[in-house]
This record gives C-alpha cells, sequence and structure tokens, in this order.
C-alpha cells in the first residue's frame, strides 16, 4: 500500500508519522515534520507498528458461557447476538440503566461520538463515561469555570519555544513525550527560565533552571503561595485585571493566607525558591511572555480542580492569558484526550462540548440524530462512581468497554475486580486480552490505529488526520461496525455508520454551534491543511490556533478567577501508613501498558523509587522486592535507589496489573467538582518480600477461583517478577 502519512499510536503529541507497508503488509514507521514534534518520534512511536502483527493479537471473538469456563472462539454472528440477547433481557428486567458504557480517550472522534449516540439513543442509558475522568477532567473543570472553554493548549505548541518563562506543575515530559522537549529547549538556552514543580528531580526538572520538590498533594497550597508574592511583590498587573477579569478580591483573600514561610513549612519549597518562581514569571510577563502548563501531577489529586484553578489564578494575576506567547495550559495524555472529551461519551455531555442537562443543545443534538429530545437520558455517574454500582442493587447489571483497560487504570484496583465481577455481562472490545478482556463474557477483535480512518484532536486543539495504513487482520471490525450492527440488533431506528467519514460529517452537524464546533473542519480541509484548530465554525472559517485574544468565551467577556482553599491529602501519612506514594508514567510505557507491554523493544520491570535515607529506615537495599501496602491494597515492584525523589515519599508507575499494578494502593478519593480520584498521593507503608517469597507463587492469595483468566492469575506473581511478559 506504500506510505501513509498520519500520527503516532499513543499519547497527546500526535507526533506525525509516516508508515511504509510491505507487499506482505509489514509495516515500518518513520518520522514526519510536523509543528508538534518537528521531525521526532519517542521509542514508543518508533515501535508502535509492531503490534500490528504482535502474537497477542485476537483475531476472533471470545466467548464463555460462565466464568468457570475459558474461552472459545466465536463467529461474529454468535458473539453479536449473545451481546444483543443479553442487553435485550437485561433492560426488559431491570431497566434502560442497567447497561453501562465506559469509553477511553483514545478513541478517534467517530468512535467517541459514535459511542455517546449509541448510549443515548440505542441503549437509552444514561450510563455511560470514560477514562478521561482519569486524566484531563480537573484541569477542563478548571479551565471550564476559568475562561468558559476547556482547550488544553489555547495555542500552538511552537509558541512556546517564543516565551521567556514556563512553570509546568506536575508534568514530566521529557519521558512522556520527548519530542516536546523541543519547544522548551529554547526558552533555556535563550536565557528564559523552565521551572518544574514535582515530587522526584524527573528527567524535565534536570533540565530545568530551577526545581520546585513540592510535597505529594500540596500543589494547591505552593499556588496560592505563588499568587500571593506575585500580589504582595507588585507584579500583578492591575490593568488586565480590572479590564479583563472578575473575582480578583476573593481569590486574592485566599491567597493572602498563604505567606511565603507558611508555605515553606507545607510544601517543602523554600521561600526563596517561590519568590524566585513569581520573578521569573513576572519578568517573562513584562518581555517575551510566560506560560503556566499543569499536567497529572498537580491535576490528579481530590483537590485538582481546585489546584488547577489556583495556578489559572496566579496566570491572571500576571495577565498572561490573551497574550502573546503566554498564558494557561493543560498537557493532555491520552492520544484524544481532547477529542475524547468533546464528543459525548462523558457522562454529562453531548456533542461539542454540549451539556446534557441543557435543553437547547438537547433538542439540537436529538434533531441530528431524529429521536425525541424527550427520549434522551440525562447526566449519569462519573467513571469512579459508575464502576463502583457495578452489579449492586441498583446499579448497572452489563458494561460494554472501549477503549480503556480499567481494571488496570482504576483506582482501588481489587474492589474494581470485585465489581466488574459481579456483572452478569461484561463485553470488551479491545485489540489484545488485557486484564480487563480477560476478565469477560464477551470479548470482541477491533481494528487498531494504522488499520483505521479516522480523526483525532492534539494535546492543542488541532483536528488531525488518522490514516489506514494496512488491512486489519481477517476477523477483525472496526467499533463503528460493532456499534452499527449491535443498534440494528437493538432494533434502534437512528441512523449509525460504519464509514467513519460519514460519522465524522454527522458529528460536525452535531457540534454546530457548540463550545467545541468543528462544523467547518472537513477531511477534505484537513488533509489539505494538515490539521485544523476548532473552534471552527464555517469552511470559510480559518480555525482558531490562539484563543482569548478578543475576550473569553464567558457571558461577559471576562475570565473569572475562583477563590479556593488548601486542604491536606484526603489520606495523610500517620504511624502505620507513614510515607508518601505518588505514581505515574515512564519513557517506555503508556498508560496500562496494554500495547506497549507487548512490544519486546520497549521492556521495562515495575520498580519503586527510594531516597537512600528512606530505604535504610526500611531495611531496604537496592534491587529488593519491596510490597508497598496502603489501607485498600499492595503491589510489588522493585526497588530503585535514587536521591531524585523527596525522602518522604516512593514513586511508582502505573503500567502493569496483577501483583505489580499500584492502582491496588492508590486512593479513589474523588475532587468534588471533577470526580476525578486521588491517583498522585495516598499513604503507604513499605515492606521487604524476602527472596524466597517472591519465589512462591503469591498470586494464589485471594485468588477468585471461579475465574479461568484473570488479573489474579497473571504470571507476574508465579515467578520472580516477569515484568516484560505480557499479563494475559
Ligand atoms: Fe507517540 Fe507520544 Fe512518543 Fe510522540 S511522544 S512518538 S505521540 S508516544
Amino acid at each position: 500500500m506504500g506510505n501513509t502519512a498520519t500520527h503516532c499510536a499513543y499519547c497527546a503529541l500526535q507526533c506525525a508519522m509516516t508508515l511504509t507497508a510491505d507487499a506482505g503488509g509489514r509495516v515500518t514507521v518513520g518520522p514526519r515534520d510536523f509543528p508538534t514534534n518537528r521531525g521526532g518520534l519517542c521509542q514508543k512511536g518508533w515501535t508502535a507498528a509492531e503490534l500490528l502483527t504482535s502474537p497477542h493479537r485476537l483475531t476472533s471473538p471470545l466467548l464463555r458461557d460462565d466464568r468457570s469456563a475459558p474461552f472459545r472462539e466465536a463467529s461474529w454472528d454468535e458473539a453479536l447476538a449473545v451481546v444483543a440477547a443479553a442487553i435485550h433481557a437485561t433492560q426488559a428486567e431491570y431497566g434502560q440503566d442497567a447497561v453501562a458504557v465506559l469509553g477511553g480517550g483514545g478513541l478517534t472522534n467517530e468512535k467517541a461520538y459514535q459511542l455517546g449516540k449509541f448510549a443515548r439513543v440505542a441503549l437509552r442509558t444514561k450510563n455511560i463515561d470514560y477514562n478521561g475522568r482519569y486524566c484531563m477532567s480537573s484541569a477542563a473543570a478548571a479551565s471550564n469555570r476559568a475562561f468558559g472553554i476547556d482547550r488544553g493548549l489555547p495555542f500552538p505548541l511552537p509558541d512556546l519555544a517564543e516565551t521567556g518563562a514556563v512553570l509546568i506543575a506536575g508534568g514530566n515530559v521529557a519521558e512522556t513525550m520527548p519530542p516536546f522537549m523541543q519547544h522548551l529547549a529554547p526558552v533555556v538556552d535563550r536565557g528564559g527560565s523552565l521551572i518544574v514543580a514535582d515530587p522526584r528531580r524527573t528527567a524535565t526538572a534536570e533540565r530545568a533552571t530551577l526545581h520546585l520538590p513540592v510535597a505529594p498533594g500540596t500543589d494547591l497550597a505552593l499556588a496560592l503561595g505563588l499568587l500571593h508574592i506575585a500580589v504582595a511583590d507588585g507584579h500583578a498587573d492591575r490593568a488586565y485585571i480590572h479590564d479583563r477579569t472578575t473575582g480578583f478580591d476573593a481569590a486574592w483573600r485566599a491567597a493572602a493566607q498563604w505567606w511565603p514561610e507558611r508555605v515553606e513549612r507545607v510544601t517543602g519549597v523554600s521561600v526563596q525558591a517561590q519568590r524566585a518562581t513569581v520573578a521569573a514569571l513576572a519578568a517573562g510577563a513584562r518581555g517575551r511572555g510566560a506560560v503556566v502548563l499543569t499536567a497529572r501531577g498537580a491535576e490528579q489529586q481530590s483537590k485538582g480542580t481546585d489546584t488547577v484553578t489556583a495556578l489559572i489564578n496566579l496566570t491572571l494575576a500576571l495577565g498572561l492569558p490573551g497574550r502573546p506567547s503566554s498564558g494557561f495550559g493543560c498537557i493532555t495524555g491520552q492520544g484524544n484526550g481532547q477529542g475524547g472529551r468533546e464528543h459525548g461519551q462523558k457522562a454529562d455531555q453531548l456533542p461539542g462540548y454540549r451539556k446534557i442537562d441543557d435543553p437547547a443543545a438537547r433538542a439540537h443534538v436529538a434533531g441530528v440524530w431524529g429521536v425525541d429530545p424527550d427520549d434522551l437520558p440525562g447526566p449519569g455517574p462519573s467513571a469512579y462512581e459508575l464502576i463502583e454500582s457495578l452489579g449492586t442493587d441498583g446499579g448497572p447489571r452489563a458494561l460494554l468497554v472501549h477503549g480503556t483497560n480499567l481494571a488496570v487504570s482504576s483506582p482501588r484496583g481489587r474492589f474494581v475486580a470485585e465489581r466488574l465481577a459481579a456483572l452478569d455481562l461484561l463485553v470488551v472490545s479491545d485489540v489484545v486480552l488485557s486484564e480487563t478482556a480477560a476478565l469477560a463474557d464477551v470479548v470482541l477483535p477491533v481494528t487498531q490505529w494504522a488499520e483505521e480512518d479516522g480523526t483525532m484532536t492534539n494535546l492543542e486543539g488541532r483536528v488531525i488526520r488518522r490514516r489506514r495504513a494496512v488491512a486489519p487482520p481477517p476477523g477483525v471490525r472496526t467499533e463503528l461496525a460493532v456499534l452499527t450492527e449491535l443498534a440494528d440488533r437493538l432494533d434502534c431506528k437512528a441512523e449509525f455508520s460504519d464509514d467513519p467519514e460519514t460519522v465524522y460529517d454527522e458529528l460536525r452537524r452535531a457540534s454546530a454551534g457548540g463550545v467545541a464546533d468543528y462544523a467547518g473542519i472537513g477531511w477534505d480541509r484537513i488533509d489539505a491543511e494538515g490539521g485544523v484548530f476548532w473552534p471552527c465554525p464555517t469552511t470559510g472559517h480559518p480555525g482558531t490556533p490562539r484563543l482569548f485574544a478578543d475576550g473569553f468565551p464567558t457571558p461577559d467577556g471576562r475570565a473569572r478567577f475562583v477563590a479556593v482553599e488548601h486542604r491536606p491529602p484526603a489520606e495523610d501519612v500517620d504511624a502505620e501508613h507513614p510515607v508518601y506514594l505518588t505514581t505515574g508514567r515512564i519513557l517506555q510505557q503508556y498508560q496500562s501498558g496494554a500495547q506497549t507491554r507487548r512490544i519486546p523493544a520497549l521492556a521495562a520491570e515495575p520498580h519503586v523509587e527510594i531516597h537512600p535515607d528512606l530505604a535504610g529506615r526500611s531495611g531496604l537495599a537496592d534491587g529488593d522486592l519491596v510490597r508497598v501496602v496502603s489501607r485498600r491494597g499492595d503491589a510489588v515492584g522493585r526497588v530503585r535507589l535514587t536521591t531524585t525523589i523527596r525522602p518522604d515519599t516512593v514513586f511508582m508507575p502505573f503500567h502493569w496489573g496483577g501483583e505489580q499494578a499500584v492502582n491496588r494502593v492508590t486512593n479513589p478519593a474523588l475532587d468534588p467538582v471533577s470526580r476525578m480520584p486521588e491517583f498522585k498521593v495516598c499513604a503507604v507503608r513499605l515492606e521487604r518480600v524476602p527472596r524466597e517469597a517472591h519465589a512462591a507463587p503469591t498470586a494464589t492469595r485471594g485468588r477468585r477461583p471461579r475465574r479461568v483468566v484473570g488479573p489474579d492469575r497473571l504470571p507476574s506473581g508465579a515467578k520472580e517478577l516477569a515484568p516484560h511478559e505480557p499479563t494475559d
């Protein structure tokens, strides 16, 4: 099929690449120049094609009649008939909301849109949410209430290189999306400031001009303290505050309580470093510009929305949003984390970033879908709350999963496995037998990345094309085809299509007039221009690379300061659990690892970063196995001694299942606004695992005997850590 210009399979940077397929259908990856990656790829991108021909690839539907039986291969006709009959029976007995749907931030815009429509129109259930709830929800909530819009970056990524100062709160782009660093390096090279707030001196912090080693769960106090200094030291832009914002006085009253010495006591960041941070941002504001960026470290907390809000308040006080090479942004994580949160797979949302409880929005979208607005369900619960309710009295009895491996990525993992086990029907569409698929009654093999056409919206809000480079293996279908056929078998009268451009054109009509307006962005235009920024209401509109130059999309055109108060983590350290745990990603792996763990070149070991002082106090040495134990569960990793982490904190990446799943340990305490779980901080103790113990089949502990395949029977515990093996 020759060369195909497309974008990476993984993160929101969506690096441009060229795929070359040989006569045998084998695909190789080459980098392609694009404004975001400038010809760069990380090793995940370079190796992305290996999963296309992986022996772990699913190529036939799998069924089992009960969960004590192994999977057997089935025809598509049988599998879809089983699913449709079970949905019919479940809804007949328990009502429409008894069937739930979970989507993902890696789905194309077309799949995310069709999934939301399928839930609301074919299933008529309120119970749909997606894994972006674990990713961008706090940043989205804070951006919406401050600016009236949620687009991760309000400017093209290359604008960063022009600015004079950048503060990154809780992000490690040097590891998670390395080509991003090309946009930060010029800031430092020209004598500007790159400041990173993180409990760890990460690869990004190593390249910064200043590292703020903030204690886990105290980013909000730090942000309030920075606003305090900005105002007290005379850096506030009074004219901007007067002309372009509301709510400053209340926000200042809250920040006034956070004088630098108090902030140092709470956060561990010195007064000197706080002042240097504000001075650098203020100098940028007076010169080439200044930017504050947040990522999951600041956002994945039970106060994540308020933490992001406090940092937005800081940028507003300095007069940054809407000015050239300046402003506030959040670094989106998942490949389509931006588009995936715009087109209707969120519990409270309809396409175009419309609210599902807005009568005008319901009327518009119902008109596009050809249904009565009164037939559309209302808002449902957030992802974790939905999972909590699975199989309970009055909760969903059946769950359809698309593009998420919730058994690994959700907090309090053992409890999540229990809720999945309590379902009458679990249907998972995936490319491999993920930990979640391994628990299912029905597994549907679907296309991946290089086998499908569609669109993605990258971290800048630029809508780009994903293009098919090879045919999928026989036996594999697209999720658009799966949803279309299921809708038909459920006797749904609304139209569904398995053609991605047809679905996209419907999405454009559904989004027209909404906040995330794609009406003017046809595939032909993306092909011709390489990408178009939303909002773009008409085909003659140039798109909107930069937001806020002329005002904010709020009722009065002003950005809103919102007063927020610091509070401690939902779970603090104590005598029994005296150490903070924080989690994150590493260079070689992506999210739950379902894809990247199956690529040998990306082999990596689950590890626990520990400061030598803490290791000494805990009787641990480099290379030991350590069990990290919280009130909810435990996970095992290998000790990696490092002085780049605070001595009161350990770090463990979250890419593995089974005994190595750190999300068995993390805290599901939710942010009251965004419903984001507190992944980034909880209290743990450390237990050295004796060598004789980790040679034993520890996975038998707590095994659910009726499971034939599942996280508790993963190979990880059956021998001394087998970290490179896929966990199926
Ligand atoms: Fe892919 Fe992200 Fe790596 Fe780019 S940085 S190659 S988009 S995983």
